[in-house]
């Protein structure tokens, strides 16, 4: 058995702490702030929980749907078809299928048909290492022309990112493209998964199944600190919280990142990310 710390309560690291607690591991998770969820928490408003951001799954996030399963809360997992828009120059556009993308006026046939089979491509790939190292921006550019990067990216890639838009990795832009557009019911119907009760329904169940195998979750701690020790051994102090009257260690033991320890299923342990520790 491992000591293992997580440091963030967000869905990422419930999902971690929870997974090597399946393990047999010993697991804290430490989090800065004062509730766990991270980016999938929510607030309350007037006595209604409300996301502070909403979410979506889509067909093709298999790991968070076997998530859910194992928790029990599958049957919370509602499909609906869904729609989107694009707003160009002073109108809405219907959006989301081929009809859709060629009917849009004032856009030049070639740059549809460009960005049609672009999305198609996208969509069918199953790996493409290549874009490991381009930007969106100059690979979108390559496929679509500068005119389909301006006219369909350019301003999404800009409100999302702002200075950091023009560097944005394609690896990560290709991997949405295809996850949100084969989550479909058919080639002219698009259809999300949403949480009845949000993603505070997920969050919830993962903090009791943690509470439930032992694990410990540190609410207003923030890790502060990772030494490197001996080569790859790291150690990881926390901040004072209104409990404590000085910092101290989490542990005196030494960690290791846990994905290199080669116990645990590295497919769901690379997803998980790398903010993992575990002692030797
Ligand atoms: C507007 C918006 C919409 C989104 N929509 C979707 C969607 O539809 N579907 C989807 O799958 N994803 C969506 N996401 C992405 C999703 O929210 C993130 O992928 C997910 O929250 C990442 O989880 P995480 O645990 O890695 O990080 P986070 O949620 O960011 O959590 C990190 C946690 O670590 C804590 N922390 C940070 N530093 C420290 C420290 N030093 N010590 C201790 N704790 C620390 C933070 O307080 C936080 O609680 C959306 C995100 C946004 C912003």
């Amino acid at each position: 058995m491992a000591k293992v710390v997580v440091i963030g309560a967000g869905p990422m690291g419930l999902a971690v702490a929870y997974q090597a607690l399946q393990g047999g591991h010993e697991v804290y998770v430490v989090e800065a702030s004062q509730e766990p969820g991270g980016m999938a928490g929510h607030f309350d408003f007037g006595g209604i929980s409300i996301e502070r951001f909403y979410h979506f799954v889509c067909r093709a996030d298999v790991p968070t749907v076997t998530l859910l399963r194992e928790l029990g809360i599958a049957d919370k997992l509602r499909w609906k078809p869904t729609s989107m828009g694009f707003f160009f120059e002073g109108r809405l556009n219907r959006w989301g299928d081929p009809l859709a993308l060629l009917s849009v006026p004032k856009i030049p046939l070639i740059t549809k048909l460009r960005y049609g089979l672009f999305v198609l491509v996208c969509s069918r790939k199953k790996k493409w290492p290549q874009l490991e190292t381009k930007s969106a921006k100059e690979w979108i550019t390559a496929w679509c022309g500068e005119d389909g990067y301006k006219r369909f990216w350019e301003t999404l890639l800009q409100y999302k990112f702002y200075e950091y838009a023009d560097s944005i990795s394609a690896a990560w832009i290709w991997t949405r493209i295809k996850r949100v557009g084969s989550s479909r019911k058919s080639i002219m119907q698009e259809e999300l998964g949403y949480l009845e009760g949000g993603s505070r329904t997920l969050i919830d169940e993962l903090v009791a199944a943690i509470e439930a195998n032992s694990g410990h979750i540190h609410l207003g701690s923030a890790a502060q600190q990772i030494v490197v020790a001996n080569g790859r051994k790291l150690l990881i102090s926390r901040r004072t919280t209104s409990f404590q009257r000085s910092p101290r260690r989490i542990s005196h033991d030494c960690f290791r990142i846990y994905q290199r320890s080669g116990e645990q299923n590295t497919k769901r342990s690379k997803l998980l990310g790398s903010a993992v520790l575990s002692s030797n």
